[in-house]
């Protein structure tokens, strides 16, 4: 069967991650992180002293020295490797999740992604996921999915997933978390979220996963055939 590009776009916290390592599964396929690489890029800028300094020319200037890559876990899993050292978990706090969004509207840090991007996919067989994916790292997918849901049902999963981790969050930090990223992530000049016009809209705020996975199998069967 053909080995197609998945394309998955969407907000944050709409469980894109969850519902791409599951289709990526399903297919056989790579699976691909985007927004790790985003975070990557936020903690080594935290790391190396320039995250908040307000200067763009400080993060471009790191970049060189920031090298990404995914490591293949025994569970089949990919782990995200910042020059070597597997940063999976330390990339999933609130913190650089909103440097990531921050970092992320710099022109230089998305060509500098989307390049090691477009070069992990151009083969097929890949399920990658993001905000840019179907209409800038891969305006050619065969196969590219928009989700959604309201934000407080997302501020409502981000919320338990960060209490499941340990962390103490406040909701009502959660939901403004959320918007502010929202708006970031839709407003930014450079690859600004949106749907790409060949896009499957999928709203899961009243889906159960089940539900929404069986779907996207259909959808993603029709589109192989
Ligand atoms: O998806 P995740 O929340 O891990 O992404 C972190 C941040 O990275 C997002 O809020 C977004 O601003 C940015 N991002 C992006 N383009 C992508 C993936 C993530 O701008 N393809």
């Amino acid at each position: 069967m053909k080995q197609i590009i998945v394309a998955i776009d969407g907000y944050s916290s709409c469980g894109k991650s969850t519902i791409a390592k599951q289709l990526a599964q399903y297919a056989g396929y790579r699976y691909i992180d985007t927004g790790a690489m985003y975070r990557a890029v936020a903690l080594n800028a935290i790391r190396k002293g320039v995250m908040y300094s307000g200067k763009a020319t400080d993060i471009e200037g790191i970049l060189d020295f920031t090298h990404i890559d995914f490591a293949i876990q025994p569970d089949g899993t990919q782990h995200v490797t910042l020059n070597g050292e597997d940063v999976e978990k330390q990339i999933r706090t609130l913190e650089v999740g909103n440097a990531a969004s921050q970092i992320a509207v710099i022109p230089e840090v998305r060509r500098f992604l989307v390049a090691q991007q477009q070069q992990m996919g151009k083969q097929g067989g890949i399920v990658m996921d993001g905000r840019d994916i179907g209409t800038v790292v891969f305006p050619q997918a065969e196969l590219k999915l928009f989700l959604t849901a309201s934000p407080e049902v997302r501020a409502e999963r981000r919320y338990k997933e960060l209490i499941e981790k340990g962390e103490q969050p406040v909701m009502a930090d959660v939901l403004a978390d959320v918007n502010d990223r929202d708006y970031r992530d839709t407003h930014r000049d450079e690859s600004p979220l949106r749907q790409a016009e060949d896009a499957v809209v999928v709203d899961n705020s009243c889906m159960t996963r089940e539900e929404q996975m069986q779907h996207i199998y259909r959808i993603f069967d029709e589109r192989c055939k």
